[in-house]
C-alpha cells in the first residue's frame, strides 16, 4: 500500500464541538498508525461564513488534542488552482459555463455546471461497504459560481487529488455527497481515494449531537480543566475500540492500536458523565508532582497544596473543579478558620453538660499533641476514635458531639475532609493551635 495520506477538513463557520473533533482523532491516529501524514485542510470557501476566530479556535483545538498536522492550508489560497481547473473542464467540455434564470435577487445569472454522465455510482466504503446510488436525478449540478467561487464539491476533489489523499475519512453526513465527487474525480482523471465514513454521534437521548442541541465547543472543555490525553482518549473510543478489555489508552498506545477495521457501524453516544469519569482516570494517573503542575491552581503555599493532591484526586473530575474545591470545602488549608461559638456547640445532645465541648476538645487537645509529625490520616483516627466511641456508648449521636467540634474547630467550615485527615495535612502543631483557639471561643 502507498504511504497513508488522510485529512481533517473543517469549515471555520462555527465553533467545532467535540464530536467534529472524533473525525479528526481518528484521521490522524490512522496515519500515524500506518506511518503516513496527515493534512489540516481549512475549508473557508463559504466566504461569508468562514471566520478567523472560528479558523483560530480549530487550530488551538488541534494542538491541544497534540494532533499536529504535517501540511495545513486554506483553500481560500488554492483560488488560482481551482480557476485553473475550472478553465480546463470547460474547455474540455467536462463543465459548461451555463445561463441561469436568477429566481432571487443576488442570484447569478451564470454558473459553471457539470456535465453528468447519470447512472449509478458505486464505491466500497471501508465501514458500511459497498454503496450504490443513482446519480441520474442530480442533473448537471453546480461546480463553481464562477471561476473564482468553486463550491464545496469541487475544491474537495481538486485538493482531495493534489495532496495525495488516500483515505478520505469523514463524518457519515457526506456520505451523500460521495458519488457527486466520485463523478468529478473520473471525469477529472484523478485516482479514487478510500472512502470510511464514521457513525453519527448522539447525544445520550439518541438526538443528534449539535451545537443548536447545546454541544460546547471543545475549547470549553480545555477551560473546564480537562487533560488533553482524557479527551483524546474519549474521542477515540467514540465509535472504535480496541478489541480487547482496555479502556484507557494513551496517545502512543492509541496510535498504535487503532485501525480502520474496527469502527463499528452503529452510532456512538456522547457521554459527559462518562468523559468525566475517564478525565478523572487520567487525572489520578498523573504523580502529585504533575497534578499540582498542570492544574493551574493560585496559591500562596505550594508545599500544602501537595499534601491536598491526594484530596483533589479522590474528589475531582476536572482541574476547575478542583480549583473550586481549594476555594470551597478545601480552602480550610490555606487559611485560618473564623469560628462562630454556637456552630462548635452544634451537634452537643441535649442532655449534656454546657461545658461537654469544651472538655471534649481539651481531652482530644492532649491526644492530638502527642501525634508525631507526619502522622497519617489513619494513625490520627486509630489515636481520637476511642474517645469519641466512648462518648457513642453515653447516648446514640455522641460520636458526632466529639467528631463535629473538633472537624468545625480545625476547618471553620460546614463542610470539609473529616477531622483526622485534617489533623493529618495541617499537622499536628497547627492542628493543636486550631482547637486551642477554639477552646478559648468556648471560655470567653
Ligand atoms: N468541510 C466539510 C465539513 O466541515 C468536510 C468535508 C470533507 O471532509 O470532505 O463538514
Amino acid at each position: 500500500m502507498s504511504v497513508v495520506v488522510t485529512r481533517f477538513a473543517p469549515s471555520p463557520t462555527g465553533f467545532l464541538h467535540a464530536g467534529n473533533y472524533r473525525t479528526a482523532v481518528f484521521a490522524y491516529l490512522f496515519a500515524k498508525h500506518t506511518g503516513g501524514s496527515f493534512v489540516l485542510r481549512i475549508e473557508d470557501t463559504d466566504k461569508e461564513r468562514s471566520k478567523p476566530e472560528y479558523e483560530a479556535n480549530i487550530l488551538e483545538s488541534l494542538a491541544w488534542l497534540d494532533l499536529p498536522a504535517d501540511r495545513r492550508y486554506r483553500q481560500s489560497d488554492n483560488t488560482a488552482r481551482y480557476r485553473e481547473l475550472l478553465e480546463k473542464s470547460v474547455a474540455a467540455g467536462i463543465a459548461y459555463v451555463s445561463k441561469e434564470t436568477p429566481r432571487n435577487p443576488g442570484d447569478r445569472e451564470e454558473v459553471i455546471r457539470f456535465k453528468n454522465p447519470g447512472g449509478a455510482v458505486s464505491f466500497v466504503d471501508g465501514i458500511r461497504g459497498e454503496i450504490t446510488m443513482d446519480v441520474s436525478d442530480l442533473g448537471d449540478f453546480v461546480i463553481a459560481r464562477s471561476f473564482d467561487e468553486p463550491v464545496f464539491h469541487f475544491a474537495v476533489v481538486v485538493d482531495d487529488a493534489d495532496e495525495g489523499i488516500t483515505h478520505v475519512i469523514r463524518g457519515e453526513d457526506h456520505i451523500a455527497n460521495t458519488p457527486r465527487q466520485i463523478l468529478l474525480q473520473r471525469a477529472l482523471g484523478f485516482p479514487l481515494p478510500a472512502y470510511a465514513h464514521l457513525p453519527l454521534i448522539l447525544n445520550p437521548d439518541r438526538t443528534k449531537l449539535s451545537k443548536r442541541k447545546g454541544a460546547k465547543a471543545l475549547t470549553e472543555y480545555r477551560d473546564q480543566g480537562m487533560l488533553p490525553e482524557a479527551m483524546l482518549n474519549y474521542l477515540a473510543f467514540l465509535g472504535w475500540n480496541p478489541g480487547d478489555e482496555r479502556e484507557y489508552l494513551s496517545r502512543k498506545e492509541l496510535i498504535e492500536a487503532f485501525d480502520l477495521t474496527r469502527i463499528q457501524k452503529g452510532s456512538a453516544i456522547f457521554d459527559e458523565i462518562k468523559l468525566l469519569s475517564v478525565n478523572q482516570h487520567w487525572m489520578r494517573a498523573l504523580s502529585d508532582e504533575d497534578f499540582a503542575a498542570r492544574g493551574d491552581f493560585q496559591t500562596s503555599d505550594p508545599g500544602r497544596l501537595r499534601s491536598v493532591v491526594p484530596l483533589l484526586k479522590e474528589r475531582a473530575h476536572t482541574f476547575q473543579e478542583a480549583r473550586e474545591m481549594l476555594s470551597g470545602e478545601l480552602a480550610c488549608f490555606f487559611r485560618e478558620p473564623v469560628l462562630e461559638h454556637d456552630k462548635l456547640t452544634a451537634k452537643e445532645l441535649p442532655n449534656c453538660p454546657d461545658n461537654m465541648t469544651k472538655s471534649a476538645l481539651e481531652e482530644l487537645l492532649e491526644l492530638v499533641e502527642a501525634l508525631p509529625e507526619g502522622v497519617s490520616a489513619g494513625a490520627v483516627k486509630d489515636a481520637l476514635m476511642p474517645r469519641a466511641d466512648a462518648e457513642e456508648k453515653k447516648g446514640k449521636g455522641g460520636r458526632g458531639a466529639i467528631l463535629w467540634p473538633l472537624r468545625y474547630a480545625l476547618s471553620g467550615q460546614e463542610r470539609s475532609p473529616d477531622p483526622f485527615t485534617l489533623i493529618s495535612i495541617l499537622g499536628p502543631k497547627e492542628a493543636v493551635s486550631r482547637i486551642q483557639k477554639a477552646i478559648a471561643i468556648l471560655e470567653g
